[in-house]
């Protein structure tokens, strides 16, 4: 689960990681007494949207005084932000933190994130704050710092002197940043999150440390021991098909392809996926239907797939093992008799009750039904369906 800066900086305070002085705003009348309240005579305007780089897409701007703020506030409440994490689409601004402007001395990067390989938390850090640190892990690798923590024996201060000492801090500086970091590793444990990353974390000219900005996803499988963090969700935010699959336990997440996907099983939906790809196809979702799925639930699946303008195909790949094939297709039997399914359906039903299943749908005369033999075959339809090559 994602939050907002805003929001992630509530927790860090809890905790005591260092953040400017912020107030969220929805209404521009509420801008003014806002600054006055926060104190100083320099803001920072920044769109609450979950996404990153605001600041290049005019989503963080700096006022110099009121009326700037006021200014700012009122371009950015409501504007469409597109940034490189939004897609084209970009997203409208519903909220704007207005935080007391920092003097920077210097930016740097830290974040915390699990490494699955290493079955181990990270922490990164680099001389390269403020900027997108994919990029400088892909050009400039060697100014990243990472240290993998073991998680019986925790954060320790070796692990604070090896990122302190690769960004050249100073004696105090390092001492500083120490508390820091291992507070913030506190934040990461507790919280259940899956990743932290503060971008540009500061050290301001008093020589503190400070976090500027701040993005923490939380482990959706853990939400359950941290009601008090679920309620931070933001479902304006989120993809409406996706929260309708999760009220159905479907697990669907959403993809940019033409290739609509109904499997049972998250390994074979995701090897659907790659053998979409395989054939140069690209797959417009992920789908598991999940093991007990019901006629009913299977044709909601439908209904989300078909919300995507965007597919021009659906291939059906199941499996039966527990979910039997015969309950699929009076699913695919239901679904097409209410909404109407005007693209072609590609269908690979195998495994228990197969046989059955393939006379119901026999019998049903669907329109727009492919048969196919087995994945592959089922693949490479769907994709030459889906170019509209073949009905
Ligand atoms: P994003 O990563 O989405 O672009 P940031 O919160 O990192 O948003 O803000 C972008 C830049 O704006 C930062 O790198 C920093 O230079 C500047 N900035 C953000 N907040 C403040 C602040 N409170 N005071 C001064 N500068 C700020
Ligand atoms: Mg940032």
């Amino acid at each position: 689960m994602k939050v907002h800066e805003y929001q992630a900086k509530e927790i860090f305070a809890q905790y005591g990681v260092p953040i400017p002085p912020g107030k969220i705003i929805s209404q521009e009348e509420k801008a003014e007494a806002a600054a006055k309240e926060i104190g100083g005579n320099i803001w920072a305007v920044k769109a609450q949207v979950h996404a990153g780089g605001r600041g290049k897409a005019g989503g963080v701007k700096i006022a110099k005084n009121i009326e700037e703020v006021k200014k700012f506030v009122s371009e950015i409440l409501g504007m469409r932000l597109i940034t490189h994490q939004t897609g084209d689409a970009g997203k409208i601004v519903k909220k704007v933190y207005l935080e007391g402007g920092v003097a920077i001395q210097t930016e740097f990067y830290l974040g915390i994130v699990l490494d699955r390989t290493l079955e181990k938390p990270v922490m990164i850090t680099s001389t390269e704050g403020g900027m997108e640190i994919e990029k400088v892990a892909e050009k400039n690798p060697e100014k990243i710092i990472k240290i993998a923590i073991d998680p019986l024996t925790g954060f320790q201060n070796f692990h604070a002197r090896k990122l302190a000492f690769g960004l050249k801090l100073t004696k105090e500086q390092q001492r500083e940043f120490s508390k820091f970091a291992s507070t913030l590793y506190k934040v990461y444990l507790e919280t259940d999150a899956s990743l932290i990353e503060i971008n540009p974390l500061v050290l301001t000219q008093e020589n503190n440390f400070i976090a500027l900005d701040a993005k923490i996803n939380f482990d959706d499988n853990a939400l359950f021991r941290h009601p008090e963090i679920i309620k931070l969700r933001d479902l304006d935010e989120e993809e409406p098909s996706e929260i309708e699959a999760k009220k159905f336990n479907l697990s669907y997440v959403k993809l940019d392809g033409n290739v609509g996907c109904m499997v049972n099983g998250a390994g074979l939906a995701m090897s659907t996926m790659d053998i979409i790809k395989y054939y140069q196809g690209e797959p417009a979702n992920f789908l598991d239907v999940g093991g007990n799925a019901s006629a009913e639930t299977v044709a909601k699946g439908f209904d989300i797939i078909l919300r995507d303008p965007n597919v021009k195909a659906i291939f059906i790949n199941i499996f039966g093992g527990i979910v039997r094939c015969d309950r699929i297709a009076n699913g695919i039997l239901e679904a097409t008799q209410k909404t109407e399914v005007a693209v072609p359906l590609i269908v690979r039903l195998d495994g228990t009750n197969s046989e059955k299943a393939a006379q119901i749908l026999k019998n049903a005369k669907i329109k727009n039904i492919i048969y196919a033999s087995n994945l592959a075959d089922g693949a490479q339809k769907a994709v030459i369906a889906a170019k509209g090559e073949q009905k």
